[in-house]
């Protein structure tokens, strides 16, 4: 009998509650006065201002399980999901934090004490990385904890922190768990890196810098301590399978989203981003964001339509999306009640944009299909790119997903190229302007010049 996801998030925040850390509720994935940063990305974000010294909180240690997206900015994970056992746009990351109380020896015992005496993980199995200027980590693992010096490196950029290109970073040290030898992939810092058998799980950082626009880095007010460990990998390991995608937390999503779209193959890669994007979008939407077409709007509506177009492929034709957030609802609601609260209005955003994105799906995978039939090469070129983005409603990544499911990439040059005519094209005939991650507003306004516009599409870019 394995521990659940609700029960490993449990034991991780009574963990640090003993170790004297206040139990602070998710803050929303909009970050609070914060411009710099798409989505919370991480549990030290509604602390951002506590570790620059802008904010004081009645307590110096703190613990949290919180609610992240990475699906754009400086920590993206898009393009992972389906391709690695590791990678959400959606995930919890369980923390804990010093604001300059403890430092280096007591978070480093902290983490190891919760992975190999609470959740009893075999020593042998965890591998430390730090950072390569970090005797005094080093000295601490080696010396203190006692790890193998087998499965201990220093490396350089992975084991240096930032929240974003600006704002608090510093070094840090991660640890990893060795699914085993079924799995690709090499050690931390091998060149076979990539593969999935090493997962990281837990990445502990040290607090040290603010980092300003410039590259400039002040040291912080006090040394601090930030950590994260992703929810859906710990409990891999600990349910003793390697895809997070194989947790519980996941099972029955995967099952609602096999329904959904009408197809046995629950292990199918389509299904994983579908069961994937459920969370992230529903998430989103309870945390106020809209579809749209510009910033974190048309982030979501990018998410939502890569996901409309896998349930596609695995031959879904009737709105099937929105029936998920029933699934959602029943296996995170507890947790999250201000998801449960907002199910309703969830289903039908969600609704909404399946009803207008397959107004001219079919048609664009059609011309998609015809391009990728016909083309010479292995790029998908610029024009076409642009055509099935202005008149389709594809975003770029959405055919980049296609193409490179096809073995074909997208020539992303020759779409800011066809971009920058048209914006051209518009200010010379006065109609408003288009941008890429920018406003595109078609509503009420066909007037194009260019190209032409399928019937049934003019307001549905
Ligand atoms: P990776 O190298 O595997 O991409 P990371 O180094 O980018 O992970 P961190 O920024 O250190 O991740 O985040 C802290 C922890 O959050 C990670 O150790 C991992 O357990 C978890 N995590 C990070 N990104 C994801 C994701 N996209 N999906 C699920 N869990 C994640
Ligand atoms: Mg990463
Ligand atoms: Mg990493
Ligand atoms: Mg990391």
């Amino acid at each position: 009998k394995y521990m659940t996801s609700a029960e490993i998030r449990q034991a991780f925040l009574d963990y640090f509650k003993q170790q004297g850390h206040e139990v602070v509720p998710t803050s929303p994935l909009i970050p609070a006065n914060d411009p710099t940063l798409l989505f919370t990305n991480a549990g030290m974000v509604q602390f951002k201002d506590v570790f620059l010294g802008d904010d004081k909180r009645d307590y110096s240690r703190a613990t949290t399980a919180q609610r992240c997206v990475r699906a754009g900015g400086k920590h993206n994970d898009l393009e992972n999901v389906g391709y690695t056992a590791r990678h959400h746009t959606f995930f919890e990351m369980l923390g804990n934090f010093s604001f300059g109380d403890y430092f280096k020896p007591e978070a480093i015992r902290f983490a190891w004490t919760l992975l190999t005496e609470v959740f009893q993980l075999p020593k042998e199995r965890l591998w430390v990385t730090v950072h390569h200027s970090d005797d005094e980590a080093e000295r601490i693992w080696k010396e203190d904890i006692g790890v193998d010096p087998e499965r201990f490196s220093r490396l350089d950029e992975d084991n240096f922190w930032a929240m974003g290109d600006t704002g608090p970073c510093g070094p840090c040290t991660e640890i990893f768990f060795d699914h085993g030898p079924e799995v690709a992939g090499g050690p931390p810092g091998s060149p076979d890196e990539d593969g999935d058998r090493y997962i990281e799980i837990w990445n502990v950082v040290f607090m040290q810098y603010n980092r300003s626009a410039d590259g400039e880095m002040t040291p912080l007010p006090r040394p601090s301590v930030d950590t994260g460990m992703g929810l859906e990998r710990i409990a891999a390991v600990l349910q003793g399978v390697h895809s997070n995608y194989e947790i519980d937390l996941f099972q029955n999503l995967l099952k609602a989203a096999a329904a959904a779209v009408g197809t046995d193959d629950l292990n199918s890669k389509s299904l994983r981003v579908i069961a994937d994007h459920i969370r992230s979008c529903s998430f989103l939407i309870t945390d106020g964001v809209l579809p749209s077409n510009e910033g974190r709007g048309y982030v979501l509506r990018r998410i939502i339509r890569r996901a409309i177009r896998h349930g596609n492929k695995l031959g879904a034709r009737e709105p099937f999306f929105h029936k998920l957030v029933a699934a959602l609802v029943a296996e995170m609601g507890e947790a999250y009640p201000e998801l449960a609260k907002q199910q309703d209005q969830v289903e039908r955003v969600l609704l909404k944009e399946e009803q207008q994105f397959a107004r001219t799906l079919d048609n664009g995978m059609r011309l998609l299909q015809q391009a990728i039939d016909e083309l010479d090469g292995k790029v998908i070129p610029g024009e076409t790119l642009f055509r099935l983005y202005d008149t389709y409603g594809f975003p770029v990544d959405l055919t980049a997903d296609v193409a490179r499911e096809h073995g074909f990439g997208v020539d992303m040059d020759g779409f800011e190229q066809a971009m920058a005519e048209q914006r051209e094209r518009a200010r010379a005939t006065g109609a408003f302007s288009v941008d890429y991650n920018d406003k595109l507003d078609l509503e009420g306004e066909t007037a194009f010049s260019g190209y032409e516009l399928l019937e049934d599409s003019a307001s549905v870019v």
